[in-house]
């Protein structure tokens, strides 16, 4: 008897591996074999994974682009008169967002959004204008549900929370690694002040960036950019025309950016000034950094090093010895209220 039983167990699971040998998974989170191929076809399971498969949409990358910039080219002709240059801000998120993106579907897009945004971009300043921007391409290929749009509202609404909380942190005085992070902010002003106050570059008073135009000319501060020559000719600060050359890495960001003409475009120091602390933080703006780059920079600086320093700083050395050599001249910290 116990015999046959073992037998009996045998064939069973003889049967089992065979069967299970011949299995195929199917995508549907299902399997099947030969002789249960059709039944599986027509379960309620399968059919319903065929519908959502049949229903995901891939989205096409150059369709994308192509509807953007027609987008864009619509609403810039309307503006024509405008003197301000406007750029294309959406396909260039959207060509970031959609390379960090493993998977090309419309729903996967839509559930990971937050993730996408965040892999993409390093601020929530940035992470919040390409969240709206997913939400517009998303929003053309398939019209999303006003209670989702709501939703993805909202979410922008969190982003920029976090972002102004970042500012108070920040206003307790920004490093040069925050402000690095700003080099590819999608602000034309502010990414323009990034590279200007970045720890290579002397700090000049902002009034003098303002009036630098990029290219030759006789009425204001000069910066030529094949040779990195760099004329004053304009300061607050009354003194000689000065020329001095400026370092390399700005340089090469200027030629590559194509820039040319006023470095701040028609905008006045005072306009500069107010975007800047908008997204710094009022303890942060052009006075800060170049209070924070004599003493970080110009202190470490040899005798001679901080001559020619002072000199392209419009600073007195004495000025910057007695004002900002002690430590204790750094900003220093606010107690939390
Ligand atoms: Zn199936």
């Amino acid at each position: 008897m116990a015999e046959k039983i073992k037998k009996t167990a045998d064939l069973k699971s003889y049967m089992k591996a065979y069967r299970d040998a011949n299995k195929v998974k199917c995508g549907c989170g299902g399997s099947f074999n030969n002789n249960t191929a059709e039944k599986h076809g027509n379960s309620v399971k399968h059919q319903k994974y065929l519908e959502k498969e049949k229903a995901k949409l891939i989205i096409d990358e150059e369709e994308i682009l192509a509807w953007l910039k027609t987008r864009f080219e619509e609403t810039s002709t309307a503006n024509e008169n405008s003197k301000t240059k406007r750029t294309d801000k959406n396909s260039p998120i959207f060509k970031k967002l959609f390379e960090a993106s493993s998977e090309k579907t419309y729903d996967f897009m839509l559930e990971n959004r937050l993730e996408l945004v965040k892999k993409a971009y390093a601020t929530p300043s940035s992470q919040q204008s390409a969240l709206s921007t997913l939400k517009i391409v998303l929003d053309h290929v398939k019209p999303l549900s006003d209670e989702l749009k709501q939703t993805i509202y909202k979410e922008g609404v969190a982003l920029g929370k976090q972002y102004k909380e970042e500012i108070v942190h920040n206003s307790e005085g920004m490093s040069y690694e925050e402000l690095k992070k700003y080099e590819s902010s999608d602000d034309p002003i502010i990414r323009m002040f990034a590279h200007l106050y970045a720890p290579d570059v002397p700090a000049l008073r902002l009034s003098e960036w303002v009036n630098t135009f990029a290219g030759k000319n006789s009425k204001y501060n000069q910066l030529i950019l094949s040779t990195g020559k760099y004329t004053r000719r304009i300061s607050k600060v009354q003194g000689e025309e000065t020329t001095f050359k400026l370092p390399e890495s700005l340089i090469k960001w200027m030629k590559k950016m194509k820039i040319n003409g006023p470095l701040f475009g028609a905008l006045s120091t005072e306009q500069v000034s107010q975007q800047v602390v908008k997204v710094f933080g009022k303890d942060n703006g052009s006075r800060y950094w170049r209070r924070k780059f004599v003493t970080e920079i110009v202190n470490k600086m040899s005798g001679p090093e901080r001559v020619k320093m002072a000199e392209m700083m419009n600073h007195s050395v004495d000025t910057q010895v007695t004002v900002y050599d002690s430590k204790t001249e750094a900003k220093k910290p606010k107690l939390k209220k």
